[in-house]
């Protein structure tokens, strides 16, 4: 096929050209180099004047001008050319090389008029452009319209490869007579029902636009074509799962829910904790697996969802496993779900790490007979060893930490994989959920417990440490509890872990009589776990901590966090950090010690956390800022897309019409709408099915082998 042709035969490349586009790029086919888009454009008919230049950071760009001299300056590997160059204007650049010197120095000629083209550097007060590219300016033909700058190595511009002769490249491919002839990646029907431009075109513009609107649909159509493969790529997949893979049947509410809800829940539900109930109640209705992410913020109630789930678990005759991140966390919840099915007579039961041989020997007979009701553990509930009579529900609690092989350990305990809900407090943005999360069900809870005053949060520099700390003192007074947290030991270890001493000492010494404790990363599980404890039963009233503690813990009378070198903390973070206090009735304060001396950037990031408490638009702004990759929950999500050219902070959008695009063109092309796929089919959209010709179905399934190795099995669909 045309486009898997060997780069090498492209008119001007050859064995060593391809050799190295090959080994530098990874282009080695006439794809690879179509695909392989500038990152900016230069707008060809604007010069540059030098007295115009300003600051250090410069984009690369033209000047037309003369070289008014060259010299040969330094010795050995600092041995360079430099050609001062002059537009007219008050002020004059270098030009310097550092290879091919002689050759160079012959080739240019004083006097004659040349665009220039690189990346200004500003040094010592002055410009200069290292390797750029020379062109002769031809009057009778200046340059126009756009055209691509290509990211090249280092290596490649040694080896005198620049920019220009990449252009020169991709001009002859799209010259070539069969460049015409390359078949649409997408179908016919949906560029047309999508008005996205032709593939032909869309390379055109993408490396020599003939206008910043031309460019930008052609942008768009290649970040369609991407998230549509992987949308149908993932909407695939959860169908087939959606009719394969069978579940437990739970299809009656008995007495222990009833029991519970009437008698025992010690208060009204949140609208939105009874919507998600419904939602999971639903799934467990239809007799196929369940996999929904719980994403709800910090204090929404997810603990109380996942009780009432595992108990519709057990009014069916099956198990329930509450599974936590920590020692720590499964303590607490084991201690909360313990008070709530005590009443109702449902048997719950802890097993973590620490659990000794003998009652551990006991836990597991419990499981395997089904005399153990619920149980809530850490890791040590998916070793091999533990063996459930009936597990129907699993509930992993603080999702991030757990990867994916672990979620999947779990199914495959039993003959019937159990329901798995995911519970997470780091809420992704939809766009990224969508994405990431595409096999998995969204339920979101969306409103907090009522009564609950929202948190204060203060922005405050060094000089304010007087007023924070009389705060402190005062709260303290009135009996409450303070967490000061720093950032995480780390790069700087030695750094990190002194200023961590300083401030435990210095909070002892600013707060005598209050016990304070302290708890790092660093430190032995068992010594962690007993300060920790120390702070959770109140006796320890101030805790110096790292950001061990950013996941769950649960201490009420806490109603201050002081979190030193804010700066240093992603907002998603920040915002789980404010989390752990505002938990009881009192008002609680979130006090962010920033540095003065930061920048404009930093200070308005940290302001967006005394702006707002909703973790959505936290963790949205925090994508914008830091990019997806970084989301936490990304890396672990086990479908780790490589995007390259749609951007999921920016693209929301194309994103949307995308999903849409590939769940019609899924829905079109099966007879009948295998039963059991509503969930996915379900999600609000009114989707109207898009029937392909064959022609088109192949052309998604090619596209489907070459961008997953996997193809399309219309038949396992329908
Ligand atoms: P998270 O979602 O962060 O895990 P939790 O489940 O720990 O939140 O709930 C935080 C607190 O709110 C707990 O003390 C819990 O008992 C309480 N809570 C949960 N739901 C409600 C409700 N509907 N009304 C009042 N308090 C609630
Ligand atoms: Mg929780």
């Amino acid at each position: 096929m045309f486009l898997e042709t060997d780069i090498k035969y492209l008119k001007g490349v050859g064995d060593a050209r391809a050799k190295m586009l090959g080994a530098e790029l990874g282009v080695a086919s006439f794809r690879d180099l179509l695909y392989y888009f500038p990152f900016r454009h230069i707008d060809r008919s604007r010069f540059y004047r030098i007295d115009e230049l300003s600051g250090t950071e410069l984009p690369a760009l033209q000047i037309k001008g003369r070289f008014i001299h060259f010299n040969i300056e330094g010795e050995g590997a600092r041995k360079r050319l430099v050609g001062v160059f002059s537009d007219g204007s008050r002020k004059m650049i270098e030009i310097v090389w550092f290879s091919k010197i002689q050759s160079l120095s012959n080739a240019y000629k004083p006097g004659v008029e040349y665009v220039v083209f690189g990346k200004p550097n500003f040094f010592r007060n002055a410009y200069s452009i290292v390797h750029p590219e020379v062109e002769l300016y031809d009057p009778e033909k200046p340059p126009s319209g756009f055209r691509g700058v290509y990211s090249l190595t280092e290596v490649m511009r040694k080896r005198g490869f620049s920019t220009r002769m990449l252009q020169t490249l991709v001009g002859n491919l799209l010259e070539n007579p069969r460049f015409q002839d390359i078949v649409d990646t997408l179908p016919q029907e949906v560029l047309e029902r999508y008005s996205l431009m032709p593939l032909c075109d869309a390379f055109r513009q993408m490396h020599f636009p003939t206008s910043p609107q031309a460019l930008q649909k052609a942008t768009e159509r290649f970040k369609f074509e991407e998230l549509f493969y992987v949308e149908i790529h993932i909407l695939r997949y959860s169908m087939e799962r959606g009719s394969r893979i069978p579940g437990y049947l739970f299809p009656k509410i008995g007495d222990k829910f009833n029991g519970f809800y009437f008698n025992v829940l010690p208060f009204e539900l949140t609208g939105a904790q009874k919507r998600v109930l419904r939602e999971i109640r639903a799934d467990m209705k239809t007799g196929r697996q369940m996999n929904r992410l719980l994403q709800g913020d910090v204090g929404s109630g997810k603990t109380m969802v996942a009780f009432m789930s595992l108990l519709m678990a057990v009014d069916n005759g099956c198990q329930g496993a509450l599974m936590a991140p920590t020692e720590i966390l499964a303590t607490q919840h084991y201690e909360t779900l313990k008070g709530w099915a005590d009443p109702i007579g449902v048997r719950v039961a802890l097993l973590t790490g620490s659990t000794r041989v003998a009652a551990r020997r006991e836990i597991h007979s419990g499981l395997e007979s089904g005399d153990i009701d619920i149980i809530v553990g850490t890791h040590a509930l998916i070793e091999d060893t533990v063996i459930f009579h009936r597990l129907g529900l699993a509930v992993i609690d603080e999702q991030h930490r757990f990867g994916v092989a672990q979620r999947a350990r779990m199914w495959r305990k039993n003959r019937v994989a159990p329901h798995v809900l995911v519970m997470t407090a780091t809420p992704i943005p939809r766009t990224l959920a969508m994405t990431v999360y595409g096999d998995l069900e969204v339920s979101v809870i969306d409103e907090l417990p009522p009564g609950r005053k929202p948190v204060t949060t203060l922005l405050r520099y060094d000089t304010g440490r007087m007023e924070v700390d009389r705060l402190i003192f005062s709260q303290l007074r009135a009996g409450r509890q303070v967490y000061i947290v720093y950032p995480l030991i780390e790069e700087n270890e030695k750094l990190d872990l002194k200023s961590l001493e300083e401030g435990y000492a210095r909070t002892c010494e600013t707060f005598p009589g209050y016990r304070v404790c302290f708890v790092h990363g660093k430190m032995k599980p068992a010594e962690k776990d007993h300060q920790m404890d120390l702070f959770v039963r109140g006796e320890a009233r101030i805790m110096v901590a790292t950001t061990v503690i950013e996941v769950g813990v649960n201490v009420p009378n806490a109603s201050v966090m002081v979190i030193e070198n804010a700066e240093r903390f992603g907002l998603s973070q920040l915002h789980q950090l404010r989390g752990r206090v505002g938990r009881g009735a009192e008002q609680s304060y979130c006090i962010l010690m920033g540095k003065a001396k930061s920048s404009a950037d930093t200070k308005k990031r940290l302001s967006i956390m005394t702006e707002t408490t909703d973790g959505f638009l936290i963790s949205e702004a925090d994508m914008k800022i830091r990019g997806p990759g970084d989301m936490e929950g990304t890396q672990q999500s086990g479908i780790a897309f490589n995007l390259k050219v749609a951007d999921l902070s920016r693209d929301g959008q194309i994103l949307f019409r995308a999903r849409e695009a590939a769940k019609s063109v899924l829905i079109g092309n099966r007879p009948l709408l295998a039963t059991g796929s509503e969930g996915v089919m379900s999600a609000g959209d009114a989707t109207a099915a898009l029937p392909l010709s064959t022609v088109s179905m192949e052309i998604v399934e090619s596209e489907m082998r070459l961008r997953f190795a996997r193809s399309v099995d219309w038949s396992q669909i329908s």
